[in-house]
């Protein structure tokens, strides 16, 4: 049997144990080290709820078991564009929805329109709707952004003649909007509209809110520093190497990272302009892919199959895993790779945080309502159900 269909029936056979994204240990790691990048104003609001960044830094993975809408959040698959000259991916959340929507009109006898925008990116053939794209932005939050998490987008047909000179006449009243977008990840899109929430959660001083916003956007930080976050061959899936994701983000970092790393990456720096730089995280370590994919490979062909995977004893379970030397030997070739990007991703995300209080005005931390809130059980308690006696809806970067 093929190594990467053998390992990849164990994993499906071990779902539950499966470590998504960094891995629990990385992203708790990541969010408690960023803690310390902060400067004196912020330092101590943040040490004095360090536990609570730690342990929510994986809320957003347990989500992933709660709704369809979150595990694309997690990644973008920056490979499934035409990324060259980059503009067929509008870096503008509205932009990208809508190059990439179809506006589907439905008439009693059921005979289907397919409409477009203007400067809509789609293949096929399209009536176009007479709306200039300069009104992209109103059309979207106007009439679809509070429909986005509704199962079927729904507007009114009239609704959308408020952005033509022209009448426009359709044949049915409703228009159903299809997404053609999201399903190949949203990550910095999402990171900027977290950012907002942060900013304005800076801005009301509203403690429980900055802590959770802190806690999940240094998730979607330390995901978007992975490069197997960037691709459509996220799990190796198409290049016969499948459960790499797992083993590049969460075995390498359990095995090496509490003796080898060096977590102290300074001082968290002011971002002056974080949309683009949230494209930039993720672009950069897009640029990694070919290197964490090539590596693996040639060594799976070189290294003795036998000794590529082991079994080991977790929580009263056997599972199988990449043997400890094999991981070693993937490490050494990486050359610090992991290392640089769990670095980079602290350093990340103490600077999103410092940028926001910075943005808004850099609130004092220190006289905050104290112990200021407390944690709604009932809430934490429904995360952990989904969590522990569910499957992920979506994909799941591990196990497909
Ligand atoms: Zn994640």
């Amino acid at each position: 049997m093929k190594r990467g269909l053998f390992f990849g029936l164990f994993c499906l056979l071990l779902t539950g144990f499966a470590s998504p994204d960094w891995g629990f240990y990385g992203h708790r790691k990541i969010n408690r080290m960023a803690v310390f990048t902060l400067p004196p104003e912020m330092i101590g609001f943040f040490k004095k709820h360090i536990e609570y960044i730690t342990q929510h830094s994986v809320d957003p993975d347990k989500r992933r078991y709660a709704t369809k809408f979150e595990a694309v959040r997690h990644y973008i698959d920056i490979d499934h564009w035409d990324v060259a000259p980059f503009e067929k991916v509008p870096r503008l959340w509205h932009d990208a929805f809508l190059s990439y929507a179809e506006f589907l009109s439905i008439s009693e006898t059921r005979d289907t329109t397919s409409y477009v925008l203007p400067c809509h990116f789609l293949e096929g053939e399209y009536s176009t709707l007479p709306i200039s794209c300069d009104s992209s932005y109103a059309l979207y939050y106007d009439l679809i952004q509070s429909k986005y998490y509704d199962d079927e987008i729904l507007i009114d047909a009239s609704s959308l003649q408020a952005f033509s000179e022209e009448s426009i006449q359709f044949a049915s009243n409703n228009i159903v909007v299809v997404d053609h977008f999201s399903e190949y990840g949203v990550l910095p899109y999402h990171l900027s509209q977290y950012y907002d929430k942060l900013v304005k959660a800076f801005v009301g001083r509203e403690t429980k809110a900055i802590l959770r916003l802190c806690a999940e956007m240094g998730h979607y930080i330390g995901d978007a520093h992975v490069p197997l976050h960037t691709t459509e061959n996220y799990n190796g899936q198409l290049t016969d190497q499948v459960g790499i994701h797992g083993f590049w983000e969460s075995r390498l970092p359990e095995l090496f990272a509490d003796d080898d790393y060096d977590f102290f990456v300074g001082r968290a720096e002011y971002v002056e302009e974080v949309k683009p730089y949230f494209w930039d995280v993720v672009l950069a370590s897009h640029s990694h892919l070919d290197e964490v994919l090539a590596v693996e490979k040639e060594l799976s062909q070189s290294y003795p199959q036998d000794q590529q995977y082991c079994f080991e004893e977790r929580l009263e379970v056997t599972i199988q895993t990449q043997c400890t030397d094999y991981a070693a030997a993937y490490h050494g070739q990486l050359d610090g790779m992991v290392e640089l990007r769990m670095r980079d991703a602290i350093l990340s995300i103490g600077s999103i945080w410092y940028s926001a209080w910075i943005d808004a005005g850099q609130p004092d931390l220190n006289n905050l309502d104290s112990p200021l809130w407390t944690e709604s059980k009932e809430e934490n308690d429904e995360l952990e159900k989904q969590y522990k006696g569910g499957s992920i809806l979506g994909r799941n970067h591990d196990n497909e």
